[in-house]
């Protein structure tokens, strides 16, 4: 029973991933064009007349609040901070690339239990379920920090 709802867990993961993507808006491009704070997911005040962003560069930028806030955090001892650097982590360019990667081993684990599957080994689809399961758990966590809920007018 256990075994059956483990092998079933990757697929659960996935389809939630795309009932948050329709209940929510992708706003990924604007953090990480520093139009949007990646904390608390307002929009950043914008200079007059200059503009605010550079559409190739990434920049991602804390409001002040937010900043005040996880100085505050730090001084006593607080995670704000830390937390705040993993959440830009996740959300930046740079992660692609390990998304890349775990998505490429992902697919490795699946085929690697297929040709095991053919060849009567049994015991595999166990790393490639927990593999696939680690990396939807890590998709959903990104899609958490760059999405908002829709409002009724979109
Ligand atoms: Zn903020």
């Amino acid at each position: 029973m256990f075994g059956l709802l483990f092998s079933l867990l990757p697929m659960i993961l996935i389809g939630y991933y795309f009932f948050t993507m329709k209940k929510g808006n992708d706003i990924s491009w604007e953090i990480r064009r520093g139009m949007i704070c990646p904390s608390c997911k307002e929009n950043l005040p914008v200079n007059d007349g200059e503009f605010p962003y550079d559409p190739k560069k990434e920049n991602i930028v804390t409001c002040i609040s937010c900043k005040r806030d996880e100085a505050i955090d730090s001084v006593v001892g607080g995670r704000k901070h830390l937390l705040s650097k993993i959440r830009i982590y996740f959300i930046s360019d740079k992660f692609k690339t390990v998304q890349k990667i775990l998505l490429g081993v992902s697919c490795a684990f699946v085929l690697v239990d297929i040709t095991c599957i053919c060849f009567g080994i049994k015991g595999m689809s166990v790393f490639s379920n927990g593999f696939n399961t680690l990396y939807w758990v890590i998709m959903l966590i990104r899609r958490r920090y760059t999405s908002i809920k829709k409002t009724p007018q979109d």
